[in-house]
């Protein structure tokens, strides 16, 4: 079985927005939720801005899954870790015990009150946004159950991520994993989401996830 993961190239990130986008669109997300987002770095040393990518990291050793207290989030086989929003009682409790601060309850309100949004129409379980329940990536489950990348990945058009099976020697993102690193591997939840970032911008990127990991542009 497959172990899913993939890795971000801060190098090549240019900021455009493209992948939060295209998340929103493919996975029909409500309104305020961003599952995919982007947030800037100031980068003093070199005078430039660092654009870092941050969703669910789809831990190995997912906090959220134990803090759940009705087994609404589960790792899967393949160590995509969802949320089943038809069981979730709105606890909070996945938001309080993931620490890349990447899960958020959904908002009881529509983009355009009084008409059908897609997120009610989906059948698929791990798709469906129901109001107030706990919403996060699902790494695409969806697309990669019918042989393509998440759409994060496949829309970038810097290609700075990688995405594939961390357990495959042939999986292009095994080529690069040595130059990456895990973030907040203190936690010990072993992310399988990692970054090539230039060695000082590390502990910020880790800095602004623990205090602040909203997108720059809904602050
Ligand atoms: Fe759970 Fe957070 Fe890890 Fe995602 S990043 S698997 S939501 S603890």
């Amino acid at each position: 079985m497959a172990r899913y993961g993939i890795i971000v190239d801060l190098n090549r990130c240019t900021g455009c927005m493209t992948c939060v986008l295209a998340c929103k669109q493919e996975n029909l997300t409500r309104p305020t939720i961003w599952w995919n987002k982007i947030f800037t770095l100031e980068n003093i040393s070199f005078d430039h801005i660092t654009y870092v990518r941050h969703a669910c990291m789809h831990c190995d050793d997912p906090p959220c899954v134990a803090a759940c207290p009705v087994n609404a989030i589960t790792k899967q086989e393949n160590g995509i870790v969802l949320i089943d929003q038809k069981k979730c009682i709105s606890s909070g409790e996945c938001i309080k015990a993931c620490p890349y601060g990447v899960i958020a309850l959904n908002p009881d309100r529509d983009y355009f009150p009084g008409e059908k949004m897609p997120y009610e129409k989906t059948a698929d379980a791990y798709r469906i946004q129901l109001p107030k329940k706990a919403s996060k990536c699902t790494l695409c489950i969806h697309r990669i159950a019918v042989g393509k990348e998440p759409i994060c990945v496949s829309g970038c058009p810097s290609k700075a991520m990688t995405f594939g099976d961390l357990d495959d020697p042939e999986s292009p993102i095994r080529a690069k994993l040595w130059r990456s690193v895990q973030l907040l591997a203190s936690k010990g939840t072993n992310p399988k989401v990692s970054y090539i970032a230039p060695r000082n911008l590390l502990r910020p990127t880790e800095r602004r996830i623990v205090e602040d990991p909203k997108m720059d542009i809904v602050r």
